[in-house]
């Protein structure tokens, strides 16, 4: 039987989380080498769940990245459209809140002007994921070169969308202060992001932890310095 599971104390893979008996009693399985159940989270309600996911807890990650069934490859790319769309409306709403008064006016080259804006502000979006997803790509490529496999791929694209949720913590702060900048917001969502990837990659198990933090970094820096050289607000 194939070890898709993964033990989220020690990271050992399991061929199953639980076993069910005929009289309906479920058996949860015990880890092989810590001896620790091997997912305690399939007790436990998604909120909380979701909770020690966002606190950045090592196990939490392990839970989400290998052992939820329920989160298909259709749901990640899903997932991925939508972290697009929402960077792009966060950077398209910071340039609408620059024209304003022009909004105010009704002018209507200005309103085609601003749809027209939200197309390149995707395009932008769109560029800045591709580079920091493909600058961690290449990194695990150029590490396992031969033994690099789709599953692997799959497993680092998985991680990396997952990780990148905390840009969708940004919609509510612009819609509590609408009417103004709230740079701190988006500097706590860059770093929260940075430490979220970093969690993501070592729980995957396919980088070491020096490894996962510098790629993750260099991976968001790398990706808004490029966008910023065809952006007027190289900070979004
Ligand atoms: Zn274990």
């Amino acid at each position: 039987m194939q070890e898709k599971y993964c033990c989220v104390t020690c990271g050992t893979y399991a061929n199953e989380l639980s076993h069910h008996y005929k009289e309906g009693v479920i058996k949860i399985i015990h880890c092989k080498q810590c001896q620790n159940p091997v997912d305690p989270y399939i007790e436990l309600d998604d909120l909380l769940v979701f909770i020690d996911f966002v606190l950045l807890k090592l196990r939490a990650h392990r839970h989400v990245l290998f052992n939820i069934d329920k989160i298909k490859y259709n749901h990640i790319l899903k997932l991925s459209c939508a972290l697009i769309l929402v960077n792009a409306y966060i950077k398209w709403f910071h340039l609408k809140n620059d024209q304003y008064q022009s909004i105010i006016n009704h002018d209507h080259h200005i309103f085609y002007a601003l749809e027209y804006g939200f197309y390149s502000k995707l395009l932008e979006s769109f560029f800045e994921y591709t580079i920091r997803f493909g600058f961690i790509f290449m990194i695990a490529i150029v590490q396992y070169r031969q033994t690099w496999t789709r599953e692997k791929s799959i497993l680092l694209f998985r991680a990396l969308v997952l990780s990148s949720i905390g840009q969708l913590f940004v919609l509510p702060l612009l819609i509590w202060s609408p009417d103004h900048r709230d740079y701190y917001g988006l500097l706590i969502c860059f770093i929260f992001t940075i430490f979220c990837h970093t969690q993501a990659l070592i729980a995957s198990q396919l980088f070491s932890s020096l490894i996962s933090f510098l790629s993750s970094t260099i991976a968001i820096l790398l990706s808004k310095y490029c966008v910023s050289l065809f952006s007027q607000n190289s900070f979004l």
